[in-house]
Parts: structure tokens; C-alpha cells; sequence
């Protein structure tokens, strides 16, 4: 049971580490199919760089604070489930429905990391903040990135639709 706030703590890291391999899992394939998009592409392969480097954060701090990791692959399963119809479709507008729900999971890290800084704080785990700050630095540029981009990518799918091509040529 989670009964001190250290235990909510630790608990959340380890959602947040499950979190970030299912947003590998959702990027992975992403990254493999939108050719015809060479700035999502990039970025998407950028992200996929930076995550691999979050879980290592997060890695490091639930090992400062001796935390058993034994049972984070039963999390990641959990939270498959959770994000269960995110970034999986392959339909002729997925790159459509895939901004859109990288932008949701974007912003779901942004919280997640949020609630960990409070954590770490009421916690009395200074030593933690250094990495949670980085990785939620991470998750707004790239919150920011799909922001700022799902107009110019709705008419690239629009102009490679009247030019009679899909995402995948
Ligand atoms: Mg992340
Ligand atoms: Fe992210």
C-alpha cells in the first residue's frame, strides 16, 4: 500500500516509466510509415532519442531511492491498456489521427511529470528534480512542436490526397 508520500512517489515513477515505453511502442511504428512526412519523421525519431534518455532519468532516480524494479514490466503491460487506441490505426489518415494522439500523450507526460515535481518536493527528494525538470522540458518542446504543426500537416495530407498519394507511397 502506498501509505507515505515517498510511496506515491516511487509508485508514480514507475507509472511514468511505463509511460514512456508505451510512448516508445506508439512512436516506434509511427516512425517507420510517413515518409511523406520527412519534418514528423524527424521529430518523431528525435523524440523517440529523448525518451530513450528519460527512461534512464527515471531509472536512476528510483535507484537513488533504492526502489525495487522488479515490477515494472507488469506495469508496462497496465498501461498498454490505457493507451490501448493510441497511434496503432492504419488508416489512410493516420497521420491525422496520429497528431492529434501524440498531442493527447504529450500532454498526459506533461502532467504526469508535473504531479512527480510535486512528489519529489513534499517527498523531501530534492536530488530528483534535475531529471524530472528535463524530462517534462522534453515533453512541452515536443507538446509545443505538434501544437504548432497539425495545420501545416492537415494540408500536406490534404495536398498528397488531391495529388492521389497516401502517407505510405
Ligand atoms: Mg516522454
Ligand atoms: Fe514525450
Amino acid at each position: 500500500m502506498d501509505t507515505t508520500t515517498r510511496d506515491l512517489f516511487i509508485t508514480g515513477l514507475k507509472n511514468a516509466h511505463a509511460m514512456e515505453n508505451q510512448a516508445l511502442s506508439i512512436m516506434r511504428p509511427q516512425a517507420t510509415r510517413i515518409e511523406s512526412y520527412p519534418e514528423v519523421e524527424a521529430m518523431l525519431n528525435r523524440h523517440i532519442s529523448e525518451t530513450e534518455g528519460q527512461i534512464q532519468r527515471l531509472e536512476t532516480i528510483l535507484d537513488s531511492l533504492d526502489a525495487d524494479r522488479s515490477a515494472l514490466k507488469d506495469m508496462a503491460l497496465s498501461v498498454a491498456g490505457t493507451f490501448a487506441a493510441v497511434g496503432h490505426t492504419v488508416a489512410p489518415d493516420e497521420i491525422l489521427k496520429n497528431s492529434m494522439a501524440n498531442f493527447a500523450f504529450e500532454n498526459y507526460e506533461i502532467a504526469a511529470y508535473k504531479s512527480l515535481l510535486a512528489l519529489a518536493e513534499a517527498s523531501g527528494n530534492p536530488m530528483a528534480l534535475e531529471g524530472l525538470e528535463a524530462n517534462l522540458e522534453e515533453e512541452i518542446a515536443m507538446a509545443e512542436w505538434l501544437d504548432s504543426n497539425i495545420e501545416a500537416v492537415t494540408l500536406q495530407f490534404a495536398a498528397l490526397k488531391e495529388a492521389g498519394e497516401t502517407a505510405k507511397k
